[in-house]
């Protein structure tokens, strides 16, 4: 068993991915929250329309910024840049 980093929930050494080049060496986030990151990344959904029976719940590390559905679908609640390391101080 090993603990995700990002969620700090216990889970199955199998539910984490390993790196590609370091052979043996896991990666410190579980597949889930890999997966998270990776299409946050890509592009965050806005505007979203539910499914039927599509069900949301916040993002661990994420709350209040992106929340995922029982469908896999990731959507944004407000324009945020995480990528941008720029820092703006527009008060
Ligand atoms: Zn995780």
């Amino acid at each position: 068993m090993k603990t995700c980093s990002k969620c700090k929930i216990e889970k199955n050494i199998t539910d984490f991915g390993m790196h590609k080049k370091a052979l043996k060496t896991y990666h410190y986030k579980c597949k889930i929250c890999t997966n998270i990151d990776l299409k946050i990344k890509d592009k965050p959904i806005l505007d979203i329309v539910d499914l039927p029976d599509e069900i949301w719940v916040e993002v661990k590390g994420y709350e209040g910024l992106y929340e995922i559905s029982n469908m896999c679908r990731i959507k944004s609640l407000k324009k945020v840049f995480l990528s941008k390391n720029k820092t703006t101080n527009d008060n």
